[in-house]
């Protein structure tokens, strides 16, 4: 465990471990399997790089992610850390080369990909070398339920086999039990040390809103929190990423659509783009994201609602990995409730899946509606306590107001009844507020009881309210014709006066949550700025000579201590966190005199 530390502080620039870290290396080091649950930005790597730094043979990584092999090896080699990959982008001589290197014990990591892994040739190679472990990322793959199924992944068992004496290590970000189940069955984890860390992502600011004009919405957004910063742009559709990412390209951000109907060179060249360049954004399907180790993302919004909870934590948890303050921040509308439960109706899939589908929009809805902490739910919704509040997401920072909504409740639902159960939200609206209109003359809904009986509301009110009463299961919306309301079993208790219902008041967080704006922990002085803009600055460059990403050379949270510590040798700089000694070493110098350019500078002014 020594060399471990000196390998944490010398090779990687960082004083401590964090969460299991030091377990997880201490099972591998003694020859012991591990399976690891660590949320996204963990820091799940480190657990089988150091290893593979210490023992002797090389660290065979096992990774689906062919596009991002590349930057991966690429920032160990920044680190002065033997790194390959082998996948089928590398001409023949490239794959000869590495292969080799295996054999001649040049390499202290190699990544592949899983179905090179289990080639013959691979197989017949691994035996002839000395291997330090095998750790198998994304092991969740290995799921069927999920939503990353690669078959290849059921094979891997056969490293067990054929390698009984070389370590093993699984690593996910997946929380849920099932998963976690499966992953030990199908790669015979069974005596494997099993490392759990909490979910929470505190630095990840969490806020929902509903209502219209999502776009004008997230544009304000942007601009309050976010004008120069990268970040990932959640929509339902194909065509709805490219609209919006040409909007906002009007608006003078760069911004890329990515989706599975795009061009497979489109879809690289965008995801370097936002890999490479310093604030791009990204508007993508679900299609993007996975493995993105970009560690300074720091927003992801959602323009519609995503299909479930696990879903919606998965694509948040990509911002701020590198534990900066990070937003998630997501709008809905009653039109995506509506059109996402016809979709699930319409689909071809069997009663159970509809069934497991329906019921997970309804939890994700029960968070969109929470008046509590958010992220107490979420945690809550993976098995987790937490102790109290968080004090970092809307709900927290700006506690809804609620009302008393029992009557205005009871006067939507028999309005739904009386026009019997056949009508979409905006007719049943016209008939509340007792709108003149031909089609309801038609229908002779201007004679019923509850025609005009809600003019103390606005169209904008009740559609609040109707949202609401959807949300929380009082209505159904029905799948074969166009959006109809119709009443569930849980609207009678209602109806009766049975039970009171509380309602949130329509929110207009988006002026008051500026003077809210929590400081990050590592925010820079107004003094401190230009400095760090001048490292950012040089940092580019330096990224762009090398082709590599920028936080391959630096990470921000480093550059932002830079600017604060105002390092002045090599010693000060060296004990600055992200700086090893290969870093020191190649940048030291560079960095310094930034450093004291701008000192100077600022003395002489
Ligand atoms: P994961 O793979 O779990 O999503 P990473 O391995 O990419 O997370 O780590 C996330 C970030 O945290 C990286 O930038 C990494 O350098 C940093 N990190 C990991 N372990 C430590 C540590 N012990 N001290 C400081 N930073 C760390
Ligand atoms: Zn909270």
């Amino acid at each position: 465990m020594e060399r471990a530390h000196e390998v944490l502080k010398r090779t990687f620039g960082y004083s401590g471990f964090r969460h299991h870290q030091a377990g997880v290396i201490e099972s591998l080091l003694d020859g012991r399997d591990a399976l690891v649950l660590m949320p996204t930005g963990g820091g799940k790597s480190l657990c089988y790089q150091i290893p593979s730094l210490v023992r002797e043979g090389t660290g065979i990584v096992v990774s689906p992610l062919i596009a991002l092999m590349q930057d991966q090896v690429d920032a160990l080699r920044q680190l002065g850390v033997r790194a390959a990959f082998l996948n089928s982008s590398q001409d023949r001589e490239t794959q000869r080369q590495v292969e080799q290197a295996l054999l001649d014990g040049a390499l202290e990591l190699l990544y592949v990909a899983p179905e090179r892994l289990l080639s013959g040739r691979m197989q017949e190679l691994l035996e002839r070398s000395r291997l330090a472990l095998f750790a198998i990322d994304e092991a969740h793959c290995v799921s069927q339920w999920g939503h990353d199924f690669r078959p290849e992944y059921q094979q891997l068992s056969i490293l067990q086999e054929r390698f009984p004496g070389v370590p093993r290590i699984a690593l996910t970000a997946t929380a849920d039990p099932r998963t976690r189940a499966e992953i030990i069955e199908q790669l015979n984890l069974q005596q494997a040390a099993v490392f759990v860390n909490s979910f929470d992502r505190p630095n990840i600011r969490y806020a929902i809103s509903e209502g219209q004009n999502a776009r004008e919405r997230l544009w304000r957004f942007l601009e309050r929190e976010h004008p120069q910063d990268a970040g990932i742009v959640y929509c339902l559709s194909r065509r709805k990423t490219e609209d919006t990412a040409a909007w906002l390209q009007q608006r003078g951000r760069v911004a890329l659509p990515y989706h599975a109907g795009l061009p497979e060179a489109k879809r690289r060249e965008h995801q370097a783009r936002f890999l490479r360049e310093e604030g791009v954004i990204i508007v993508a399907t679900i299609a993007f994201g996975m493995g993105i180790d970009k560690p300074d993302v720091r927003f992801v919004a959602h323009l519609n609602l995503p299909r479930s909870i696990e879903a919606y934590y998965q694509e948040t948890g990509r911002a701020g990995r590198d534990g900066q303050p990070a937003n998630a921040w997501m709008a809905y509308s009653l039109q995506d409730v509506i059109m996402l439960r016809q979709m699930m109706n319409d689909s071809e899939a069997d009663e159970q899946f509809k069934r497991i589908a329906h019921h997970k929009l309804e939890t994700l809805l029960g968070l969109c509606e929470l008046t509590t902490c958010r992220r107490q739910a979420l945690l809550a919704y993976f098995g987790e306590t937490a102790p109290g509040p968080c004090g970092n997401c809307d709900t927290c920072l700006q506690p809804p107001q609620t009302w008393d909504g029992t009557e205005a409740a009871q006067k939507a639902l028999s309005c739904v009844y009386r026009t019997g159960q056949r009508f979409g939200v905006n007719y049943v609206i016209q008939v509340l507020t007792g709108k003149d209109d031909e089609r309801i003359r038609r229908n002779r809904h201007d004679r019923i009881s509850t025609f005009g009986i809600g003019r103390e509301h606005s169209a904008v009110e009740w559609r609040n309210i109707i949202r609401q009463l959807i949300a929380q299961g009082f209505l159904d919306v029905d799948a074969e014709g166009h959006g109809g309301l119709r009443l569930t079993g849980k609207a009678r208790p209602l109806l009766r006066g049975e039970v009171q219902l509380q309602l949130r008041h329509q929110p207009r967080p988006e002026k008051k949550a500026v003077q809210k704006k929590a400081r990050a922990p590592v925010d820079l002085e107004e003094a401190d700025l230009p400095l760090f803009e001048a490292l950012r600055q040089r940092r580019r460059e330096l990224a762009r000579e090398q082709g590599v990403p920028p936080y391959v050379i630096f990470h921000d949270s480093t550059l932002r201590e830079m600017a604060q510590l105002r390092p002045r040798d090599e010693d000060a700089l060296g004990s600055i966190s992200g700086v090893g000694e290969r870093k020191l070493e190649r940048f030291g110098g560079i960095f310094l005199e930034v450093i004291r350019n701008h000192v100077e500078e600022a003395r002489s002014a």
